[in-house]
């Protein structure tokens, strides 16, 4: 087969303990998963879990012990920080029951959910799509992946980040509202998961902007640390 220009290269995540690496299909993100994050957006809590997409090519993946590095993003004035667990899936599925959710997921990972903060303010506002807050390029760093029998008990992880050396959000995966196999449970109603699909699962309170200069390092405990600089 050949093309009418060449396809872009498939974007992919370094594993922990291989050289292979991770295939990225989606990014799926949830909204809202952390009682004291859904307070700070003004909201009061527990929801239905809602979602949204970045693209795949939204993925800067970072190297173990290496910093990645994102452009200040154009047409914002507040680019927000949103430190997240990040659930792998090695095998797709639709309809999948939370107590089966475990066989679907590869590994983990932290990512930052990086959001054009003012832009989906407004887009909020005017009930329009997220999509320029949330899904422009460089909007989605990501550390390499951990396998699950690798990984520590994720469900029970300090997750946290800090720019400049200084705490931003710090708080628990056991606060998510959505635990990572109801998340997969409703997903997988919506949409038929995929090998290769990545969940962002929500971020705790703390979001806050970050300029220009800027180090963020971020870790959920058993998963090693993701470290991005703001060009
Ligand atoms: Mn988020």
């Amino acid at each position: 087969m050949s093309f009418v220009f060449t396809p872009p290269a498939t974007v992919s995540v370094p594993v922990v303990g291989t050289p292979e690496r991770f295939p990225v299909h989606r990014i799926y993100c949830v909204g809202r998963n952390y009682e004291e994050h859904a307070k700070e957006m003004g909201f009061t809590g527990r929801e239905p879990p809602f979602f949204f997409l970045k693209p795949a090519d939204a993925i800067v993946a970072v190297e173990a012990g290496q910093t990645g590095t994102i452009p200040y993003p154009s047409l914002t004035k507040n680019l927000h920080h949103e430190i997240e667990l990040v659930v792998a899936i090695g095998t797709g599925g639709k309809n999948i029951k939370a107590a089966d959710a475990h066989k679907h997921i590869y590994g983990y990972a932290v990512g930052l959910d990086m959001t054009r903060r003012d832009l989906q303010n407004e887009m909020k506002k005017q009930g329009r799509p997220w999509c320029i807050g949330k899904a422009f390029e460089h909007s989605a760093p990501i550390g390499p992946i951990t396998p699950v029998a690798q990984a520590g008990d994720v469900n029970n992880a300090e997750i946290y980040v800090q720019v400049d050396g200084k705490d931003r959000q710090r708080s628990n995966v056991s606060r998510l509202i959505w635990n990572i196999a109801e998340t997969i449970e409703h997903l997988s109603t919506a949409w038929e998961l995929q090998p290769g699909d990545l969940i962002y699962t929500g971020t705790p309170e703390g979001v806050a902007a970050v300029v220009s200069g800027d180090t963020l390092v971020g870790g959920v405990a058993g998963l090693g640390t993701l470290s991005i600089k703001v060009a």
